[in-house]
């Protein structure tokens, strides 16, 4: 345990113990000090986007819990997942442990996800885009019918990649581009 008169880690002995508080005396210099079994808090900053519109919230996290891009948090019951991660010396990380994070930057999972769409037709680019379920999979060749059209989709574009087949989760898709059909 951390001794702040020796400033180093020292060997102590329990005085006394009170609930989850400790009473505990340095073995090597004999200062006495009360230490917690708690989890120590760290407070964060978490910017929550929905569509457009971001909110921030201060938290308090458990100071030794790391967190990584990708990864799921929930703040006040709304699971976020991390797109960001923001140091106290002012890095970008891909992971940190929270006693070093300032702010993470995240998107609700709690909302429908939106997808948007480019379509060609005759020489004219149009583009609208789908509220769905982030699990709900698109796949190249798949006719999808919207309120205001009908198109066929021929390429997928990822966060990662362009897909010409397969399919993807909505939720990974950037941008799906199709070819507008006439309804009749
Ligand atoms: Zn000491």
């Amino acid at each position: 345990m951390y001794c702040e008169a020796c400033g180093r880690e020292t060997e102590h002995e329990v005085v006394k113990q009170r609930g989850s508080e400790f009473l505990v005396k340095c073995r090597e210099c004999g200062h006495v000090h009360l230490v917690t079994d708690k989890p120590r808090l760290k407070e964060v900053s978490v910017v929550i986007s929905r569509y457009e519109t971001s909110e921030r919230k201060v938290v308090n996290f458990p100071a030794e819990e790391e967190v990584g891009i990708g990864d799921e948090i929930v703040v006040e019951e709304e699971p976020v997942r991390i797109t960001a991660i923001d140091t106290e010396s002012g890095r970008r990380v891909k992971k940190a442990k929270l006693e070093d994070i300032k702010t993470l930057w995240g998107v609700s999972l709690a909302i429908p996800v939106r997808v948007k769409y480019s379509l060609h037709f005759r020489g004219i680019t149009t583009s609208g885009e789908i509220h769905t379920s982030r699990e709900r999979v698109f796949s190249v060749g798949e006719v999808v019918v919207t309120p205001r059209e009908t198109f066929v989709i021929e390429k997928i574009k990822t966060k990662d990649r362009m897909l010409k087949h397969g399919s993807a989760y909505a939720e990974e898709i950037v941008r799906i581009y199709g070819r507008k059909k006439l309804r009749r």
